[in-house]
């Protein structure tokens, strides 16, 4: 290995959707940037469901050729095989997950302030400090880059979050693309025991290609061939498999000195349904601001980085996250017949049409307000916490 050291003002780590996107908005600040990615391909290996809010287009132009297919209702289906049906306004799109990841490298790669290295692994980082001025040595597997400011998009299992201690709970997950016969305008969440931290997936890509897939904690390939089984496929006739990893839990602590988390890394991510691209977008502008202020006021301390970048991210999507997996907690608990009870409640007070389900649960807490109000809802999950009273304590906890 021949080490050269490299100046760069900020060195991003990770040239995924995280990556990238904050490559792109800081495209313009002639500051210095070096992407790293430890893949040669940007966007491979392809491992998601793909599926997005309409808050996607609030927050970027979206080319109409990343968006596969919209949906117009969600099935959840209990473990016993009862279900409802929510629909609503939102329509969530069923995105090329490789075009979205591709997308802003396409945009930025002839800028000439930025350097992508494709097939470079990052391995950790040093504080040094030159006349007074603190920066970070980092070392990777082709080199030596020192930047002022590092900044971790490196996913679930994040070497830069490893190295400052911060460590995801993780999912395991599992998916195949295949041609089958379910409906192309609905998307579907089956909820089981064997697999409570999150739920079995069906999500209608188009052209009657469908993303089925699970997530667990354990046993992922077991709990994936019962999901299989459940729904009756021929795993045989699947067009292609993906793995993934999905963190789990609240937003991590994101600033350090010099440094700071983004995405998956930071846990930006909703315990509720895995997503985190909604969420990561919006940390991504506050990021990009944050990393403007830090060069304007030659402060890279975490006190500065906290207070433009941490404070806005938890006044925002950091509290909605809390209540995703505050969601999560309750739902890692129901029965099938708390599953059933819900159903009905929901159907007599016809509210079905209310939850505009993946708009609202990127922000869900406008939907727990509302739902909150029905005095049926609130008495029934007032029970179901007597009943299970260790997650008032996590709940507590969770808030205070
Ligand atoms: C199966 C599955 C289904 C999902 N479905 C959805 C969905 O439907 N909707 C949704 O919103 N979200 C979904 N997600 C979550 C979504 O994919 C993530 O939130 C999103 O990819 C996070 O982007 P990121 O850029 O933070 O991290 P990642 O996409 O994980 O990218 C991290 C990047 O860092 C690189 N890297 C890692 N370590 C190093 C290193 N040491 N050196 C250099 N490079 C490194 C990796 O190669 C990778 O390119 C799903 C996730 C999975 C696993």
């Amino acid at each position: 290995m021949s080490l050269g050291s490299d100046y760069f003002d900020v060195c991003i780590v990770g040239a995924s959707i995280a990556g990238n996107y904050l490559a792109f908005l800081l495209s313009n600040s002639n500051l210095k940037i070096a992407v790293l990615e430890d893949h040669s391909e940007i966007g491979l290996p392809f491992q998601c469901a793909g599926i997005i809010s309409q808050k996607l287009t609030q927050l970027i132009e979206l080319p109409k050729d990343i968006i596969l297919n919209r949906v117009k209702t969600a099935k959840i289906v209990s473990s016993t095989g009862k279900y409802i049906k929510l629909s609503g306004d939102e329509h969530p799109y069923i995105i090329d997950r490789i075009a979205l990841d591709r997308l802003y490298y396409h945009r930025v790669e002839n800028n000439r302030n930025i350097t992508y290295y494709l097939g470079e692994k990052y391995k950790s980082f040093e504080y040094r400090s030159d006349n007074d001025k603190e920066y970070v040595l980092i070392e990777t597997s082709k080199r030596n880059i020192q930047t002022r400011m590092l900044i971790g998009c490196d996913g679930p299992l994040s070497s830069v979050g490893k190295q400052l201690n911060v460590k995801n709970n993780v999912l395991y997950a599992s998916q195949i693309r295949i041609k089958a016969d379910f409906d192309e305008d609905e998307a579907a969440m089956y909820f089981d025991p064997r697999w409570k931290q999150l739920f079995g997936w069906i999500v209608p890509e188009g052209n009657r290609i469908f993303r089925i897939g699970i997530a667990a904690s354990k046993n992922v390939n077991n709990c994936f061939k019962r999901y299989i089984e459940k729904l009756a496929i021929d795993i045989d006739n699947k067009i292609d498999q993906q793995g993934g990893i999905i963190p789990y839990g609240i937003m991590n602590k994101i600033s350090f000195d010099n440094i700071m988390l983004l995405g998956d890394s930071a846990c930006q991510v909703k315990a509720t349904t895995g997503g985190g691209i909604i969420m990561l977008l919006t940390a991504a502008k506050y990021a990009s601001n944050c990393v403007n202020l830090c060069f304007k006021n030659e402060d890279f301390s975490k006190e500065f980085i906290k207070k433009h970048y941490e404070k806005p991210c938890s006044t925002t999507i950091g509290r909605e996250l809390k209540l995703h997996y505050f969601i999560r907690l309750i739902l890692e608990k129901f029965k099938a017949k708390d599953f059933e009870t819900f159903f009905t409640i929901i159907k007599e007070n016809r509210i079905e049409h209310l939850i505009t389900l993946y708009g609202d649960m990127d922000f869900p807490k406008a939907l727990i307000i509302k739902l909150l109000r029905k005095r049926t809802v609130l008495n029934f999950i007032l029970k179901f916490l007597v009943r299970n009273p260790t997650i008032i304590f996590k709940i507590l906890k969770l808030f205070f």
